[in-house]
């Protein structure tokens, strides 16, 4: 049956940086549980239980699978079968940066793949604009000109409402605004990855004038969609008793084992020990945690049924951290070496 945005319950959202557009405070994620391995009937269940719980953005990118291209064809389907007449009521955002076809056309961020991807992606979700186009990561040997001005391009042609940045370190992100400012292009997000375990926003950046990401992203006006906040699983309960045979860490792939020691589990167990003197799980917990700093937007995650979702959305109503609870948080909320992305892109 098809979903009716307009019924949704009331999910909070927040306004995104200075711009006109506002996000619920969760987005679904579609990098991994979107790929061929998984039964369409599964994704578009788990899609459209989304939409109906009041998650009206989708975060896609051109290379989401495997193989890549599936998340997007997927959703594709699902937006023209159940969705159409909601699409106006729903943010859908795709990025262009990882590999998505071989050669040297096929990556990073020069205009020649970021506009080709963009058609490509807009063909597989059978749209004619995104409401979100990210540059994915930054490129070294692109100038920033070259990648800002293709982001502009996506815009003034009509191919997507706002542009973004996604996992640029805080100097790059202050470069990427200048740059933006003498061409005039609106930068509207940018999409790092943070959370309990994983803090590298809040660290000061020497090339960004002493600054985080959190502080230039929030001078910039930038909104700030924070990706992983679950640690791919490792801020749940997931891990507390092994290693679950349908979880994502048995199947291999970006949770890495190293990702599990028992340093990480240690603390992840006395996080787990503070959420239940709350009444939460410890995904309640982690989701919460991120979304108390006001210049966050929205925190991107990743649900493999819709009972994780519907679990996680209740950390929407729940009450404030304390400053007590927050810097108990503190003493386990250390860096876990668990950010896949750091060295790939931002630290180039
Ligand atoms: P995550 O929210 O940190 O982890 C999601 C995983 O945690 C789920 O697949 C599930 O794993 C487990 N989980 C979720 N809710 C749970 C619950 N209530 N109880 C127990 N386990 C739970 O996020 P992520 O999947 O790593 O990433 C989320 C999204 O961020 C992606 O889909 C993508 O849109 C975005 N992202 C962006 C970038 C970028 O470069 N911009 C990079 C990575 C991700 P199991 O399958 O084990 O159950």
């Amino acid at each position: 049956m098809p979903v009716v945005a307009s019924a949704r319950p009331d999910l909070p959202e927040r306004r995104c940086g200075r711009s006109g557009l506002v996000l619920p405070e969760v987005s679904l994620g579609l990098w991994q549980n979107f790929g061929g391995a998984t039964p369409f009937a599964t994704q578009r269940e788990l899609v459209l239980a989304a939409v109906d719980l009041g998650v009206t953005h989708l975060d896609l990118a051109n290379n989401y699978g495997p193989p890549p291209g599936a998340a997007e064809e997927s959703v594709g389907r699902i937006l023209t079968r159940d969705l159409a007449s909601s699409r106006d009521q729903l943010v859908v955002s795709t990025k262009a940066g990882y590999r998505q076809w071989p050669g040297p056309y096929g990556e990073h961020g020069s205009r020649k793949y970021l506009i080709a991807s963009l058609d490509q992606s807009l063909g597989r979700l059978g749209l004619d604009h995104v409401d979100l186009f990210y540059s994915h990561r930054f490129d070294p040997r692109t100038p920033l000109e070259e990648t800002i001005g293709a982001l502009g391009t996506a815009l003034t042609s009509g191919r997507a409402r706002a542009v973004g940045i996604s996992s640029y370190s805080a100097s790059r992100t202050a470069q990427a605004l200048e740059v933006a400012a003498s061409l005039g292009v609106p930068l509207t997000i940018c999409q790092p990855s943070y959370s309990m375990l994983n803090r590298w926003v809040e660290e000061p950046d020497p090339g960004a004038g002493g600054r985080s990401l959190l502080e230039v992203a929030s001078d910039g006006g930038l909104g700030i969609a924070a990706f992983s906040p679950l640690a791919q699983g490792l801020l749940t309960d997931r891990y507390l008793h092994g290693v679950p045979a349908d979880s994502r860490a048995a199947r291999g792939g970006p949770m890495r084992p190293e990702y599990l020691s028992e340093a990480n589990l240690a603390h992840v167990r006395a996080l787990d020990a503070i959420a239940r003197a709350r009444g939460q799980s410890l995904a309640q917990l982690a989701i919460g945690w991120v979304l108390r700093d006001p210049r966050v937007t929205t925190v991107v995650l990743g649900a493999r049924t819709r009972e994780q979702l519907e679990s996680n959305l209740a950390a929407l109503h729940q009450s404030p951290l304390t400053p007590d609870e927050l810097a108990a948080i503190d003493l386990d909320a250390v860096d876990g070496g668990v950010n896949l992305w750091g060295p790939r892109s931002s630290d180039l």
